[in-house]
């Protein structure tokens, strides 16, 4: 390829549109462009980095003996309805686009395909004997993003790699987990990519274990805590870790303390001389559900300890009926919310900043079980309707202090020396804390969490039979008896991945792709092209590196030497080759992009060195 036929348009200037290098640097170096927000153009240079991507994945996949295929990306609403996930994905903050068809038939633009594969397995599998199989595919998938942002990271439209396997039993299912984490850990290791593998919160997909494969990067939404023993690596969302000790509260028999406008945790703390580990941090919060039921929510943690929303999320919604349908959404019960929501809720009765644990469900009892009007009764979505009794949920941290400090249900009252006895509390204990750095580690104490961020490119679960059960895919087992399928999923985000090994692999003059993924291996620079033994050279040069089977990109543009030589920076092309003065003698100028050699030679020893060079970074696995 020649830059001169590449429409390259490269940028000098950061893009407003940008916060982070890797986005920044994608767009001045003409890989993408913005066609509306989180959807972007892969131009051509980009393309041939997703399609070097894709081309290890399949190999690392085909080798495992899984099958590539290709699912619909429109998918009907009643397979997500017997999932039990349309109105999760589509109502409230759901995020999958979705449309009805000339019939008013409703389908949803592919997020995943969970639903789609295991309905084809329902059909296909059988029997014992056709197991276990693993089905691949690498498309586009579509995701309203709350928020957008960071180019590739998190579009709205992005190509992922999703596997999906079925297996006779559940050793079958960890064999194919444990050959999928080998593959992937394969996978991004030939990209280029330093990764870490940390235990991972399953999230809406459902299942049991499951993890996720993280790219090191400053950049990285996702919080990633681990032991300095390298023993345990876990997101934040799912972390668990040892909480400081409390500090004992003296025994004394419970009585009423006035703490006038103290009705945060640090307030009171001062004002008293309370440890933090010796309150009871009552949070009310609303829950909303596909059903319009909006079941209130308190919380009880210890003083000291911060709520994990992911952990509220799976606990609240573990516990819902069936008809409630999905957990939409959970948000701080604030006197904000009651107003604009117009909640039949006496304010009045809610003591906000100094609730206690034992708050009584009168306070939603006594008022009419349904909730304002709100706008939902001009629409046909599901009323909204006020549950009136608490589900209470308690920390670990704070169900285990034998007396505490805790809010007294009404306004400038706590409690001192509080009991879940003398409350006449048995508290639901569930974790809800998120654990923090520098918290002590579960498999250690000696050792602690220590917090990096990572930028999520993979993710692997054993999903178990949650939707083999739902969709009806079932098979006859060796002794002749029918059972659900045990599954699996495993994801790999392409394009994001691209984006990742950016953010990784980059310095101040751009981009430096690792050479198994960049868009072309060695970018030959005709210095002056106006000379003609440079132009000749160059040339021939050019063809020979072609036909050395490298990917080979010529700059054959009539531009200063200093911008082309700036521009082949820019792309981050691991090698460089100048024709410049020296082409008369037939010398040339190697370059390496990352790495300090550069050096002449003749063109007949570069013949001879650079294939070897490059096909060194081609199968280089990282160390
Ligand atoms: P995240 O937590 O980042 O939103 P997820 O857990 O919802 O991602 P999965 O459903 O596990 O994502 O999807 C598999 C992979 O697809 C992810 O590991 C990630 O690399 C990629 N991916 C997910 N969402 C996006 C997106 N909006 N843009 C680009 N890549 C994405
Ligand atoms: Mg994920």
């Amino acid at each position: 390829m020649r830059v001169s036929r590449l429409m390259l348009v490269t940028l000098r200037d950061d893009p407003a549109e940008a916060e982070i290098p890797s986005h920044k640097l994608l767009l001045r170096a003409g890989y993408i462009r913005r066609v509306a927000s989180g959807i972007y153009a892969y131009l051509p240079l980009l393309f041939r980095v997703l399609q070097k991507i894709s081309a290890i994945v399949r190999e690392e996949l085909n080798a495992t003996g899984a099958l590539e295929t290709l699912l619909p990306q429109l998918q009907p609403a009643e397979l997500w309805e017997r999932s039990g996930r349309w109105s999760g994905y589509t109502a409230g903050e759901g995020i999958m686009f979705h449309l009805s068809d000339r019939q008013g038939r409703e389908l949803g633009l592919g997020p995943t395909h969970e639903e789609v594969i295991t309905a084809l397995a329902a059909d296909l599998l059988r029997s014992y004997r056709q197991l276990p199989v693993n089905l691949y595919q690498i498309q586009t998938k579509f995701r309203d993003e709350i928020r957008p942002r960071f180019g590739l990271m998190r579009g709205r439209e992005f190509i992922m790699k999703d596997g999906y396997s079925f297996h006779a039993n559940e050793a079958s299912l960890k064999e194919c987990y444990g050959e999928m984490d080998r593959a992937y850990r394969r996978i991004f290791s030939r990209c280029g990519l330093k990764t870490v593998a940390v235990e991972a919160d399953s999230g809406a997909i459902g299942g049991s274990a499951s993890q996720e494969f993280m790219v090191t990067a400053e950049a990285g939404e996702d919080l990633i805590l681990s032991s300095g023993d390298g023993r345990y690596a876990a997101n934040q969302e799912r972390a668990v870790s040892l909480a400081a000790e409390a500090v004992p509260l003296a025994a004394v028999p419970c009585k009423e303390l006035e703490t006038p406008g103290q009705s945060s945790i640090e307030a009171l703390a001062a004002a008293h001389g309370f440890d933090p580990t010796q309150i009871v941090k009552v949070l009310l919060l609303l829950a909303r559900c596909a059903d319009g039921s909006l079941p209130p929510v308190l919380v009880s943690l210890r003083g000291d300890q911060r709520l994990n929303d992911v952990k509220l999320a799976n606990a609240v919604s573990a516990r819902l009926a069936p008809a409630q349908g999905a957990l939409l959404s959970i948000e701080p019960l604030t006197p904000e919310l009651v107003r604009t929501e117009r909640l039949a809720l006496d304010l009045a009765a809610i003591p906000f900043g100094y609730l206690g644990p034992d708050l009584s469900d009168a306070v939603f009892a006594s008022t009419e079980a349904t909730a304002g009007m709100g706008n939902a009764a001009l629409s046909s979505k599901p009323q909204p309707r006020l549950i009136t009794k608490l589900l209470r949920l308690t920390d670990p941290t704070a169900a285990q202090l034998d007396a505490f400090v805790c809010g007294g249900n009404s306004p400038d009252l706590h409690r001192v020396g509080a009991s879940w006895a003398g409350l006449g509390l048995k508290p639901e204990v569930v974790d809800l804390r998120a654990a923090q750095p520098g918290d002590r580690c579960l498999h250690d104490p000696n050792q602690s969490l220590v917090a990096s961020r990572g930028i999520e490119v993979g993710h692997i679960f054993q999903l178990g039979r949650k939707y083999s059960e739902a969709l009806g895919a079932r098979f006859t087992n060796e002794s002749g008896t029918e059972e659900a399928l045990w599954m699996g999923c495993y994801g790999i985000g392409v394009s994001r991945l691209a984006q990742a090994a950016v953010e990784q692999n980059h310095d101040s003059n751009g981009i430096c792709w690792p050479v198994a993924i960049a868009p072309f291996e060695v970018i030959v620079v005709i210095a002056n092209l106006q000379e003609p033994s440079q132009r000749q050279l160059g040339e021939e040069l050019y063809t020979s590196l072609l036909d050395a089977g490298l990917d080979a990109l010529l700059d054959d543009r009539d531009e200063r030497a200093g911008v082309k030589f700036k521009d082949a920076d820019l792309l981050g092309i691991p090698w460089r080759v100048v024709v410049g003065r020296g082409a008369k003698d037939g010398q040339v100028e190697l370059v390496q992009r990352q790495g300090s050699l550069k050096r002449e030679l003749a063109t007949a020893d570069l013949l001879a060195e650079l294939p070897g060079l490059i096909e060194a970074g081609r199968s280089g696995l990282l160390a």
